[in-house]
């Protein structure tokens, strides 16, 4: 039996050797060369692998995405049906969105956009002391990403809040949930961060309602999915100062077209979906695992739940 592997060129090779570092034994097949259908057992894919090219494959047990999101996985047609997928859950991509969150944080706290400027002005001014324990975070998402970016602010001394699917208590950290408790946190939120999943709940989340809930001259940082702001909105909002700054890593579509006004918006810190990059490496060890379990008809790890849609 094999598994199939599917991914951008540039990473195929890095993706077989730390699974066969791992499991020697493993029969890895480089999409598009197969072979007989009938012999994959599993497909390790990248998001943009075709769903509807996976039901050519009548043994298939296991889908495993190589990112922790799988929106793209879910949309229609979906998976085959009945076949399990697992999600990345990994140390290195839940780190690197910590470092993105943080940068992204301290660059608006200590008004680096504005020293940036009266740099080029070569203007000497120093600006109003920031206060650290004034400056209120909300998170959406305390999820694998959320929770740890949630701790990482809460060691600086930010205060933080999260808001959740369910009722959730996190030690240190004000949660909500609900429609009631997202307006309520965003009203409270002087940097608002999402780490949502896109799903079709939390499509256009970001729009100019929950906008225009925050305190005026709040910052937005987004590192989910480009589908969670609504674009028109957002940049009504930073034009009219009641958001003073976006950082942005996710777009819809990526690459963002050349003409989109982001790119040359003053107010926009812009990353090319970098924030937080698979390694094959590190990532490897859960997949060889799952794969194992799949063969063995053990639980699997970190399976995504179709009902909730992440
Ligand atoms: P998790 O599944 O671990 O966490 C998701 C969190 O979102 C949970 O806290 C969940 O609530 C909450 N949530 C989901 N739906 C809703 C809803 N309708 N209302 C309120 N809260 C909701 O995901 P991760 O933290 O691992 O990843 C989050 C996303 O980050 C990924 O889906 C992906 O899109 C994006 N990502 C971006 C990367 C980048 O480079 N820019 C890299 C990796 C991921 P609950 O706790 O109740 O389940």
């Amino acid at each position: 039996m094999a598994v199939l592997l599917s991914t951008k060129p540039a990473a195929m090779g890095l993706w077989c050797d730390a699974l066969l570092a791992l499991d020697p034994a493993l029969e890895i097949r480089m999409f598009p060369d197969v072979g007989d259908p009938a012999e994959i057992e599993a497909a390790v894919v990248w998001t943009a692998h075709d769903m509807a090219e996976l039901r050519r494959y009548p043994n298939l047990k296991l889908i495993v995405s190589m990112g922790a999101g799988v929106d793209h996985l879910l949309r229609p047609p979906g998976p085959p049906p009945g076949i399990p997928v697992a999600r990345l859950v990994d140390r290195m991509l839940t780190s690197q969105m910590g470092e993105w969150v943080l940068l992204n944080v301290l660059r608006f706290h200590r008004q680096d956009l504005e020293y940036r400027q009266l740099q080029r002005e070569r203007t000497w001014l120093e600006l109003p002391a920031p206060v650290t324990a004034e400056r209120r975070i909300g998170i959406l998402g305390l999820g694998e990403l959320g929770a740890h970016a949630a701790g990482l602010l809460r060691g600086l001394g930010f205060p933080v809040m999260g808001w959740t699917r369910r009722p959730r208590a996190v030690e240190d950290l004000q949660t909500f949930h609900g429609e009631a408790g997202l307006a309520a946190m965003a009203a409270r939120s002087d940097i608002l961060i999402c780490l949502l999943p896109l799903t079709p709940q939390t499509r256009g989340i970001v729009g100019a309602e929950l906008l225009a809930r925050l305190p005026r001259g709040a910052f937005l940082i987004n590192g989910a999915r480009g589908g969670h702001v609504v674009d028109t909105d957002l940049l009504a909002a930073l034009d009219s100062g009641q958001v003073a700054a976006a950082a942005l890593d996710v777009f819809e579509p990526e690459p963002l077209p050349p003409e989109h006004p982001f790119w040359a918006h003053p107010r926009v810190v812009m990353t090319p979906h970098a924030a937080s990059i698979t390694i094959p490496s590190s990532a490897a060890p859960q997949v060889v695992d799952n794969l194992r379990r799949a063969r063995a008809g053990q639980p699997l790890l970190n399976l995504v739940d179709f009902a909730a849609g992440y």
